[in-house]
């Protein structure tokens, strides 16, 4: 009875699987590819930094649910006309908006070798996790931290914080939380940060069921570091007031002007009111690789857990975000689970226990630690530790010539990497101005910063993370500030009307 349907399986003719017909001809394909994005690569600071997406190039990504086969050729062209010259920009040396990393062309072929495996890192015994592992002991090496902390990949720091709560929300109402829920106990917990922190850590208070409400914001100096004597205070207004604070989040590198807390001074105070300490260092915790900037960490290693980005000052492509926790028990608790078609055995395929899927909310996971494995081998920390510092070198550069400039304000101490300005303008004028020459600049493709707010102020904002950055992006970018910011505050246009293009 099997047997008719075992010969029309077996039969020749074409075939279902999706593998290529021709071997030969994906591997001419991939070779193409391959020297395209290396060309691109290479020759990326030849071409605008980013450039608005026309209508028509939108238009072609509303298409219609493909059902019948196309030639990879095909497809290839279209990535390469209509996607390739369209992307964020961030692996060219202007791009300076947000915390963007630039990625590598090691990390970019190590992500082609990850997609050959095809690994799924949520369990099970092989290789690829004990890359994970030797990643989790470079990590825990590099900020001090003991024997038996736990970490895990994850998209990103937003992820990291979210978990970070989780596990600091584990450890102070005990295991039984993840079965009862936060319940009345759950909601006397508060939790601590400050007003320069990233949204990420109000929104994973929202996700854990705590609400916003439940997060203090502390205040900050005027380089943005958090008030610890008004933290003090506030913990102990909170506990007189029948609530059971138990999560402080410092910051190593804030986004809005990359300044870093006194961690040691959180750490202590944390230690004292039995805390948990945990740091959103998505990009700055990675400045432990530079001498010089290391000492300005210094509290780090007390940490409960470190959420950071090596997509960010790392330069591994996206994305490759991580969490580290001091106590790995304290980790597993948070999240590990039992499921029979999961089970563990000493020997198999399915040894190896734990495993990151115990780690974290993921079962199925990629192999973002090859990666991150290879940009750490390559390189070596000595090497990526100078491209760090040279970002803040290079930032301070910036300042130097806005400082030299009448034309033009600092507005925020530059710590790190981060530079935030503006075009000096009546106040009244100023924000929207300044908000003009950023898209101006944008969409002339010379550069590409971004703005924040700072005390109301509108502010241009150049975070130097891409390793390719050089003193000639820091020369382009303030000329095409004086540039439009002349012909936008002469008068000449109007707010929203594009300024013509600049040649430079
Ligand atoms: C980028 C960033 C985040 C968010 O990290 P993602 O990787 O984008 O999720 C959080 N905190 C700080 C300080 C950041 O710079």
């Amino acid at each position: 009875m099997t047997l008719p349907l075992r010969e029309r399986l077996a039969a020749p003719g074409p075939s279902e699987t999706l593998d290529p017909q021709d071997w030969d001809e994906i591997r001419a394909q991939g070779h193409r590819m391959l020297d395209d994005m290396i060309d691109y690569v290479a020759t990326i600071r030849g071409r605008p930094v980013w450039r608005p997406i026309p209508d028509e190039v939108r238009a072609r990504f509303r298409a219609e649910l493909p059902r019948q086969a196309c030639d990879l050729d095909e497809v290839y062209r279209e990535f390469a006309d209509f996607i390739a010259p369209y992307a964020t920009g961030n692996v060219h040396p202007g791009f300076m908006g947000w915390v963007h990393g630039g990625g590598t062309a090691v990390g970019m072929l190590a992500e082609m070798l990850a997609a050959g495996l095809n690994a799924n890192l949520g369990g099970r015994d092989h290789v690829p996790i004990e890359v994970e592992r030797q990643i989790v002991e470079w990590t825990r090496a590099m900020f001090g931290l003991p024997v038996g902390a736990s970490g895990i990949f994850v998209t990103g720091t937003s992820m990291a914080n979210l978990m970070a709560v989780l596990v600091a929300r584990t450890a102070a109402l005990g295991q039984t939380v993840r079965q009862h829920g936060v319940g009345g106990d759950g909601a006397l917990l508060t939790a601590y940060t400050s007003t320069a922190a990233h949204g990420c850590v109000a929104k994973a208070m929202d996700l854990a069921g705590f609400g916003t409400d439940a997060l203090r914001s502390i205040g900050v100096d005027r380089s943005h570091r958090v008030d610890v004597a008004a933290l003090r205070a506030q913990i102990a207004c909170d506990r007189e007031a029948g609530l059971k604070p138990f999560l402080v989040v410092g910051s190593a590198g804030t986004v809005d002007i990359g300044a870093t807390d006194d961690l040691q001074a959180l750490s202590a105070l944390c230690r004292e009111q039995k805390l948990w300490f945990h740091v959103d260092g998505a990009y700055g915790a990675l400045g432990v690789l530079s001498p010089a900037l290391a000492p300005r960490l210094a509290g780090l290693e007390n940490a409960d857990s470190i959420a950071l980005d090596f997509h960010k000052w790392g330069q591994v492509p996206y994305d490759a975000g991580f969490l580290i926790v001091r106590d790995g028990e304290r980790h597993r608790a948070a999240f590990s689970a039992p499921a029979a078609y999961l089970r563990r055995e000493t020997r198999g395929l399915a040894a190896g226990s734990p495993w990151p899927c115990d780690l974290g909310p993921d079962l199925s996971r990629g192999f973002r630690a090859l990666k991150t494995w290879f940009t750490l081998k390559t390189y070596g920390t000595e090497k990526l530790g100078a491209m760090i510092e040279r970002t803040c070198a290079l930032a301070g550069y910036l300042q130097a010539r806005i400082l030299a400039e009448p034309r033009l304000e600092l507005l925020a101490p530059v710590q790190l990497n981060i530079v935030c300005f503006r075009y000096r303008a009546a106040d009244a004028d100023s924000n929207t101005l300044n908000g003009e020459i950023v898209s101006d600049i944008q969409e002339s493709g010379i550069s590409a910063p971004s703005t924040t707010m700072l005390g109301g102020r509108l502010a241009i904002r150049a975070a130097i993370v891409n390793h390719r950055t050089d003193v000639v992006d820091i020369d382009a970018l303030v000329a095409a500030v004086l540039e439009f910011g002349a012909r936008r505050s002469s008068g000449g246009l109007t707010p929203g009307e594009p300024s013509p293009p600049l040649t430079m």
